[in-house]
C-alpha cells in the first residue's frame, strides 16, 4: 500500500477512505463488492487491513490436516484477488471510533514492531471471532484450535507424531492415549474434522507395523442428540446416520455445556487422550473496541461515533442461499 508517514499516521488523502477491517469472508467479500460498486468512483479509496496477506478458504481447513489438500489450494493471496483496494498487513490493535481512526501495527518476528493510525470516513468490521475456551482448567493450554493455516498444520504434525511415537516399542504404556484422538463439538468444523481426521489416520496404518485399526479411538463429544444444528433436524439426522457408518464413537454428552465432559483431566466419560482438538467454538474477537454480535451492543458503541449508521440492512427481496455453505452443502 502507498501509505505516507506522517508521526505514525498513514496521512489521508482528499478521497474518502473505507477501511475495511478482516480479511476473511466477510472483510474479502465486503472489499470485492465495494470495488465493483465504486470502479468509477476516483474519489474513493479502499483499504483492507488484515494480519495475512491471504485469504484462507477455511470450510477446507480440515482437508490441510488430513493431507487431502496442499495449502496453495486453500489459499489466495489478498493482493491478486483486489485489484483496486489497498492491502495493508498488520495487527489491528485499537480503534478509535470518536477521531474515526485505526492503530494498525507491523513489522513482527525480527522486524522492527511499531504501529501506524490508519483514518478512515467509513470503517467496516469484519475481524471475525477468536476461540472461546469458557475458562475450562487446562482447555485453552492443551486443546488444540482449528481456525488459522497453521492451526491445521500442527494438528496433521501432532496427528504424525502421535502415530509415530505409538508405533515404537518404548510406548506399549502409552499406546492406547497416544491413539485416542477427541474432537469436541459437532458442528460444522468439529464434523468435518473428525471425519478427516478418521480417514487419515486409517489409511496412514498400513505404514506403521506395530499398529492396528482395533488400537485406533476416535471419539466425537458433542451436546446434544443431534450434530450439525446448522443445518436442521432433517439433515442433521442424516449426517448422524452416515457418520454412524464410520468406525468412530459419538459421545453425546449433555454436560458439555457446563464444561465438565471437557474439563481435562478429568472427563467424564473417561476418555484418555493426548489429542484433543477443540475446532470453533467462537465468541467475537477483542480488539480494544469490543463489537458483540447483538445488535444492541453494537449500536451503543456506534452512536457514539459521529456519522455513524447503524441501521439494519433492509431484508433482501428473496433469499438465496449463497456463499460457502452452499459451496460445502
Ligand atoms: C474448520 C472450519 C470449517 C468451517 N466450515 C464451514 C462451512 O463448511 N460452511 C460455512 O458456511 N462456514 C464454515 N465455517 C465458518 C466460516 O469459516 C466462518 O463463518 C467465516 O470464516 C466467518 O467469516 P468472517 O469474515 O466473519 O471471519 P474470518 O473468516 O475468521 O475472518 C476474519 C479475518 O480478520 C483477521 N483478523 C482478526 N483479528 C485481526 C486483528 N486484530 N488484526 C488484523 N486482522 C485480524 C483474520 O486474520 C481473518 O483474516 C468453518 C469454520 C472453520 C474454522
Amino acid at each position: 500500500m502507498k501509505c505516507t508517514m506522517d508521526n505514525g499516521s498513514i496521512s489521508k488523502s482528499a478521497k474518502k477512505r473505507i477501511v475495511i477491517l478482516g480479511g476473511g469472508f466477510g472483510g474479502v467479500y465486503a472489499a470485492l463488492h465495494l470495488e465493483r460498486l465504486l470502479a468509477r468512483e476516483p474519489e474513493v479509496e479502499i483499504c483492507l487491513v488484515s494480519r495475512d496477506n491471504f485469504f484462507l478458504f477455511t470450510p477446507m481447513l480440515h482437508e490441510i490436516a488430513a493431507s487431502d489438500l496442499e495449502i496453495t489450494n486453500i489459499v489466495n493471496p489478498l493482493r491478486k484477488l483486489l485489484r483496486r483496494v489497498k492491502v495493508f498487513v498488520g495487527e489491528v490493535e485499537r480503534i478509535d471510533l470518536p477521531n474515526k481512526r485505526v492503530v494498525i501495527s507491523h513489522g513482527h518476528h525480527n522486524y522492527d514492531n511499531h504501529s501506524h493510525r490508519l483514518e478512515y470516513d467509513h470503517l467496516v468490521l469484519a475481524l471475525g471471532s477468536i476461540t472461546k475456551f469458557f475458562n475450562l482448567p487446562g482447555l485453552a493450554e492443551q486443546a488444540l484450535a482449528m481456525k488459522s493455516l497453521p492451526d491445521a498444520i500442527q494438528l496433521r504434525a501432532r496427528i504424525i507424531r502421535s502415530l509415530e511415537e505409538a508405533n515404537s516399542e518404548c510406548s506399549l504404556g502409552d499406546r492406547q492415549s497416544l491413539l485416542t484422538f477427541v474432537v469436541a463439538g459437532g458442528g460444522f468444523a468439529g464434523v468435518e474434522t473428525v471425519a478427516a481426521l478418521n480417514d487419515f489416520v486409517r489409511a496412514a496404518l498400513q505404514f506403521y507395523p506395530n499398529l492396528r485399526e482395533r488400537m485406533l479411538r476416535v471419539v466425537l463429544v458433542h451436546p446434544g442428540e443431534l450434530i450439525l444444528p446448522e443445518l436442521g433436524e432433517r439433515l442433521g439426522r442424516y449426517a448422524q446416520k452416515v457418520l454412524a457408518q464410520r468406525p468412530f464413537a459419538l459421545l453425546p454428552t449433555e454436560s458439555h455445556r457446563d464444561g465438565r465432559a471437557c474439563a481435562l483431566g478429568q472427563p467424564a466419560a473417561g476418555i484418555v487422550s493426548r489429542l484433543f482438538l477443540y475446532p470453533a467454538l467462537s465468541s467475537p474477537g477483542d480488539c480494544k473496541v469490543r463489537i458483540r454480535r447483538r445488535r444492541r451492543n453494537a449500536d451503543h458503541y456506534f452512536s457514539q461515533a459521529p456519522g455513524a449508521d447503524c441501521r439494519p440492512e433492509p431484508a433482501p427481496a428473496r433469499r438465496r442461499r449463497s456463499g460457502p455453505r452452499r459451496r460445502m452443502a
